[in-house]
């Protein structure tokens, strides 16, 4: 039903709790050294720094991660999607809390 369909516009964000990590990998062909993920720029870059200066390694495969959320444009039909899976969610929760209680006074 063309009355029903509805052009709808995303966003997408970096998600609010979420930082950029800094991951880097050391590209010396028999070297296997990682930097692990951080949210600390400074310290991981002192850290590779660290490393080309024990090892003589200088070229490094670097990456910024950062954990991105889509969103509805429209805030207001976001907020109602939102509430209505949370009740959806409810309402499936309670039904397997009752489908359990089901099994447990069967067996
Ligand atoms: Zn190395």
């Amino acid at each position: 039903m063309r009355a029903s369909m509805r052009f709808v516009r995303w966003e997408i964000l970096g998600h609010p709790s979420s930082e950029v990590t800094l991951t880097a990998r050391c590209l010396d062909p028999d070297c296997r050294w990682e930097l692990a993920p951080t949210g600390d720029h400074r310290m991981g870059n002192d850290t590779i720094m660290r490393h080309t200066a024990c090892t003589g390694h200088a070229t490094f495969a670097r990456s910024m991660q950062d954990l991105a959320v889509v969103v509805l444009a429209d805030r207001a039909e976001q907020e109602r999607r939102v509430a209505a899976n949370k009740r959806e969610y409810v309402a499936r929760y309670a039904a397997e809390d009752a489908a359990d209680d089901h099994a447990h006074h069967s067996s």
